[in-house]
């Protein structure tokens, strides 16, 4: 019969021990001898007890503890209940670790773990395939010194993991890979590569495409608007008269929205480097103060430019300039007449900023997040009347990205509207 441990039961059995060997000691007149040699006995009893558990623990090939009572029934029972409840918790985690080993088998990217010194400890069946891992014999290696691009490296070393990078599959470099770096737990990372060769393939052929369609359209535009230019203005025929001025002005709209096209095609498929050239932003933009102004002529906005003169920039000044430009034409554009524009090149701490600042009709909330999308208009009929295309947000987007910057939109209906970039301080170049 099994009893529940109880230190009173426990102690009272203990008197009760003493108590019998006190009897005898009373009855052979020497009580101190006789509890004395009960100590001993239960001091000799205690110790085999330890010796047996010992063996038991450490030699014993058997799980069940052997058959005792007393108290040390109830210590081998709950040596017995931990064994139990760890082998069962030990059970319950490889069932685990194989059945998320089998998933992570089953996604269709290459997945690899590596701890906190970036060695790998364990990787899945397309990892092996598709990155050229050895297993095990790779288990314990650093990732970077078995993805060898320059690129992977630069961005493992980086540790900037928020966005992925696109690199060639090292087995097999006419595969693109994306490579996407997640950390987790106690410094880890889980390194995601995700085969998009089609991808990256179709969107290369997409700019090619628009690259190539725009550029055949430029020649017979060229030769459209040549020979409408030298068509005599006024004619006996009114409809004519008519017909010739939009078709010139429907050509010129052709025009712009093809070098448009053209210019966002060079600048995604650019390759220059944004640290090799000073751009003088402070001259850039005199120039485009002046070109504003003839810009302004009909709608008679007051443009101020707020230049700070010691500020020039590294970066790519077609780029720069097109983007610049952008921005305050698009304000005086869409600024009803007479309205206030503020365009400002300072520095913001240790950063400098561009900001166009109108007071016009000012965007609705909900269109600000599509405004840099190609051909996105809030109106489309006010837009082609003005002459856009709908590409300058999208090229100011990509110049400012190749940048290392992003377009900042700030607008409230009725009270104007103000577009910005910041350029790092690593950007600004020494102070002319
Ligand atoms: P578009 O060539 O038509 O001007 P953009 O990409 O430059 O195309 O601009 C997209 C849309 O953003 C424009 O159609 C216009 O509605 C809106 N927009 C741009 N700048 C301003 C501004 N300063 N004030 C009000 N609306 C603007």
């Amino acid at each position: 019969m099994y009893y529940p441990f109880s230190w009173l039961r426990s102690a009272v059995r203990l008197l009760a021990y003493l108590f019998i060997f006190a009897l005898v000691g009373l009855y052979m007149d020497d009580m101190l001898f006789a509890v004395s040699l009960g100590a001993v006995g239960l001091l000799v009893t205690n110790y085999w007890q330890l010796y047996k558990l010992n063996r038991w623990l450490w030699h014993s090939r058997k799980m069940s503890p052997p058959t005792v009572s007393g108290v040390w029934e109830h210590i081998y029972e709950g040596i017995y209940y931990l064994q139990r409840r760890n082998r069962n918790k030990r059970k319950e985690l490889g069932e685990l670790v194989k059945r998320f080993r089998e998933g992570s088998e089953a996604l269709p990217d290459a997945a690899v773990v590596v701890d906190a010194k970036a060695c790998i400890i364990w990787c899945n069946r397309l990892a092996r395939l598709e990155l050229g891992l050895k297993w095990p014999s790779d288990a314990g290696r650093r990732l970077d010194n078995l993805i060898r691009h320059p690129d992977f490296i630069a961005y493992f070393h980086a540790g900037d993991f928020h966005h992925p990078i696109e690199v060639p599959a090292p087995a097999n470099p006419s595969k693109t890979f994306e490579y996407r770096i997640m950390p987790y737990g106690d410094e880890h990372l889980l390194l995601i590569a995700r085969d998009v060769t089609r991808v990256s393939q179709l969107e290369e052929m997409r700019k090619d495409f628009v690259a190539n369609v725009s550029h055949e359209l430029r020649t017979p535009l060229t030769v459209i608007s040549g020979y409408l230019e030298i068509l005599p203005e006024e004619r006996e025929n009114p409809l004519l008269t008519k017909a010739v001025k939009e078709m010139s002005a429907q050509t010129k709209r052709m025009q712009s929205l093809i070098e448009d096209l053209l210019v966002l095609s060079r600048i995604e498929a650019s390759s220059e480097r944004i640290y090799e050239n000073v751009v003088n932003m402070p001259a850039m933009l005199r120039q485009l103060e002046k070109e504003a102004a003839t810009l302004n002529k009909e709608k008679q906005h007051s443009i101020h430019f707020h230049i700070d003169d010691t500020l020039t920039v590294f970066g790519v000044e077609t780029e720069l300039r097109s983007a610049c430009s952008n921005l305050v034409f698009n304000a005086v554009h869409y600024t009803p007449k007479g309205g206030e524009i503020n365009v400002y090149w300072q520095r913001e701490h240790d950063d400098v900023r561009f900001a166009v600042v109108d007071n016009g009709d000012g965007i609705e909330e909900s269109h600000l997040a599509r405004l840099t999308e190609r051909f996105y208009r809030v109106d489309k009929a006010r837009s082609r009347k003005t002459g856009g295309s709908g590409l300058g947000l999208s090229i100011v987007k990509h110049v400012l990205s190749h940048h290392n910057s992003h377009l900042e939109i700030e607008s409230s209906l009725g009270q104007g509207s103000r577009f910005s970039f910041l350029l790092d301080h690593e950007l600004i170049a020494e102070q002319v």
